[in-house]
């Protein structure tokens, strides 16, 4: 790992704040989780985690919306790609996220017609461009894509467009905080929140862990001095004894959250019970297509024959995403499992911990 001053936008705040976090340096050992993959990226590439005082651990969470989900989704989705006729688009990391026994890019490779999008909006022009074909989007991740899905499918009810579909795989974060939170394997002090899900949910979906659990958090950025001052206000609560929800990220998120992107969720998707890889069922934490939009549940749709699930062998992602163990702590890191040839999707996804590990430590 690597520490330069000079990389943070403004050193001299940089100084500052990490030198309050030495002055309010917890004296038992204290284990904070950043609960986003951005923020795993950001914290190893800035090296971060060089700069704690010995007792402070960070510890990286489930907020890698690619390894989160489980290998029953992603053999669905796979499935979906082997009907004939059907175009699946898709973010770039999805297509390389090992399946029990195949993943997108093998099933391009095979023949299937396998499309890397920016944006839902995209595999809805591809759906106006190819009125014979059907287009299934691939839906995953949390409030930062799902609004924008629920617009997309709102778009094409409007249209009338009837080839888009979209296989959807979304959740929210505060029921899987809130596993994490009572796992017994982990003791977790405070979290660091995510920017850019906060801007649409507010502060109000993870009071509960401040207030039944005594769990401070910060929501932060994502740029390096976001992220240190996020960690000093974490641990100025902690020094105070206080366990509150604080927003640092002052210019992007209101503690209301988008009430228009929640609206527009809430229109189109309902919650129900998700799997997570790694955390198992957690009730209200996934969203389905409401049955009003079940034309464009490519699931309802097309129902896929999707094969009996194996997990990836000897993967320990389930653990990383859980913070039980550190990327490295995998038998298969570096050695078998490499981002040239992943074993599990923590080390596909660009905001997965072992491809973070893997790159920056
Ligand atoms: Fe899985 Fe590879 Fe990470 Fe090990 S290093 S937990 S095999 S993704």
């Amino acid at each position: 790992a690597f520490f330069d001053l000079n990389a943070f936008k403004d050193p001299t705040l940089a100084r500052g704040l990490i030198d309050s976090i030495n002055r309010l340096a917890p004296k038992r050992e204290t284990t904070l989780m950043e609960v986003c993959g951005t923020h795993t990226v950001a914290i190893a590439r800035n090296g971060i985690r060089t700069l704690m005082p010995d007792t402070v651990r960070l510890a990286s969470g489930p907020g890698c919306p690619v390894c989160v989900t489980a290998n029953r989704d992603i053999d669905a989705i796979i499935a979906l790609a082997k009907v004939p006729g059907i175009i699946i688009a898709t973010f770039g990391d999805m297509t390389r996220v090992p399946g029990s026994t195949s993943s997108l890019l093998k099933e391009q490779a095979a023949g299937a017609d396998v499309r890397i999008v920016y944006s839902p909006l995209d595999a809805l022009s591809i759906a106006r461009e190819n009125p014979d074909r059907e287009v299934v989007f691939v839906g995953v991740g949390f409030e930062t894509t799902t609004p924008l899905v629920a617009m997309s499918i709102k778009r094409a009810a409007a249209e009338g467009l009837r080839n888009f579909s979209v296989i959807g795989a979304h959740k929210n974060m505060p029921g899987a905080l809130e596993v994490i939170v009572n796992d017994p394997a982990l003791s977790l002090d405070a979290l660091i929140l995510p920017g850019h899900v906060s801007t649409i949910i507010g502060t109000a979906p993870y009071e509960f862990l401040a207030r039944e659990y005594g769990i401070p958090g910060v929501i932060t950025g994502f740029e390096p001095l976001d992220v240190l001052q996020g960690i000093a206000m974490i641990l100025r609560q902690l020094h105070e004894g206080r366990a509150e929800i604080e927003i640092a990220y002052a210019r992007g998120v209101m503690p209301q959250g988008n009430p228009v992107a929640l609206a527009a969720i809430d229109e189109v998707f309902e919650t129900v019970s998700a799997t997570w890889r790694g955390l198992g069922e957690i009730p209200g934490s996934g969203y389905r297509i409401r049955p009003e939009f079940a034309a464009f549940d490519a699931l309802e749709r097309f129902s896929p024959a999707v094969e009996p699930t194996q997990e990836p062998k000897g993967c320990r992602c389930g653990d990383v995403l859980r913070a039980v163990i550190a990327p490295n702590e995998c038998p298969l890191f570096r050695k078998v499992c490499t981002p040239e040839n992943p074993v599990g999707p923590c080390m596909v996804s660009g905001e997965g911990s072992c491809a973070a590990y893997y790159r920056y430590y």
